[in-house]
């Protein structure tokens, strides 16, 4: 079954009792048993909800894993992969991850006694270095964000394969419609469903993939005592988004590219980070490991002030956090999305004040792009 087919139909039958085509929203926090011990399988909504289940079945599916447990947020499904480790363990984690990654394992997971190393990780032999005894977990977030940095996930997978510790990637960039980690040996896989998954920027939601039953028996163990959960309402939303993930990839990636061109010939650009351009140092990499390369592109104007003129004078792109949604939205990672990283360090990162990131829409690209030069020339 292709991948479109299988957004639109795995985890998902008719429904059973009225024959409806979409998987209504069971907005009920528990079930009636028909006699002590005897129920259908759904005792109490924290622990079973129908409409987060077919969800569930939908995206273990989509990223070829065993199962998939879905969370209230992104930083949810992250703070639970997390718990699978105990105090002492060590992770290994690219430098450049998003922001409320790096402030969850720092300011909140690090008093748990859980310990963290940040190396660059588009070359395997930088998380070799960082290994120690105590490593039980590597966490790759690829691109990175925000200047689209290409993990070596090959030579990662291989590693961690074969000294038998977790590979985790947070795949909500490219979703699994241009790359699927689990082919290249992670064993759990983990996505803001807030972007592109729902597509629509009207949810926050996340989601844990896993391959291995004793993982998935864990995670499902914690998403039911922590009760972090997806509600049925959003767990809908979700599975409407996803119905159309393949067509609106695809478009955000012809999109992306055309403007990743545009902006690279901008005589107001310095530069621009996007895997699709044959110039970014992992071009041949990101071809080889995804099918496109998605919306998500960051640019340098040189200065604060370029920076802020071009976000001032934006009309149709919006001027917001997130990503993934089908309206264009830009942002200032420095002051922004990355606000919590120290400044020394986001600055060895590349996350220069003059730094702008768009998520590119699914807009006709010539309106975003008559929308950037008309700003740029402010800059
Ligand atoms: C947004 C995001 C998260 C956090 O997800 P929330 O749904 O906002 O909690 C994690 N990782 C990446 C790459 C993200 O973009």
């Amino acid at each position: 079954m292709g991948f479109a087919t299988k957004a639109i139909h795995a985890g998902q039958e008719p429904d059973p009792s009225t024959g409806a085509v979409s998987v209504p929203i069971y907005q009920t926090s528990t079930y009636v048993q028909e006699a002590l011990g005897r129920h259908k399988g759904f005792e109490y909504a924290r622990t079973q909800n129908p409409t987060r289940l077919a969800l569930e079945r939908n995206l273990a599916a989509l990223e070829g894993g065993y199962a998939a447990h879905c969370f209230a947020s992104g930083m949810a499904a992250i703070d639970t992969i997390l718990k699978l480790l105990k105090a002492g363990d060590h992770v290994i984690v690219s430098e450049n991850t998003y922001g409320g990654t790096y402030r969850l394992f720092e300011s909140v997971l690090k008093n748990f006694g859980l310990d963290f190393s940040y190396v660059d990780t588009t070359e395997a032999a930088n998380v070799e270095r960082a290994w120690n005894e105590k490593t039980q977990m590597v966490f790759i977030e690829t691109p990175t964000n925000p200047i689209m940095a290409i993990a070596d996930l090959e030579g990662i997978g291989t590693l961690t394969r074969k000294r038998g510790k977790r590979l985790v990637v947070d795949n909500t960039f490219m979703s699994p419609y241009f790359l699927r980690p689990i082919e290249y040996g992670a064993e759990i896989v983990v996505h803001s469903t807030t972007k592109y998954l729902n597509g629509h920027s009207d949810s926050v939601g996340g989601v844990v993939v896993t391959i291995k039953p004793e993982d998935a028996e864990q995670i499902g163990f914690l998403q039911n005592a922590v009760g972090a959960i997806l509600s049925p309402f959003d767990a809908f939303l979700v599975l409407r988004g996803i119905k159309t993930l393949a067509v609106r990839m695809r478009q955000h990636d012809e999109n992306g590219r055309r403007v990743a061109a545009f902006l690279a010939e901008h005589p107001k650009v310095v530069k621009v980070y996007y895997p699709g351009l044959p110039q970014h140092p992992q071009h041949e990499r990101a071809k080889r490991l995804m099918s496109g390369h998605g919306g998500m592109i960051a640019f340098e104007t040189g200065t604060l002030a370029a920076a802020r003129a071009v976000l001032d004078n934006v009309r149709l792109c919006a001027l917001a956090e997130s990503l993934g949604g089908v309206e264009t939205l830009i942002s200032h990672p420095a002051t922004m999305t990355h606000a919590s990283i120290p400044a020394d360090q986001r600055a060895r990162l590349g996350i220069t004040d003059g730094l702008v990131r768009i998520s590119v829409g699914i807009e006709d690209v010539d309106d975003i792009i008559a929308d950037l030069d008309a700003a740029l020339q402010k800059a």
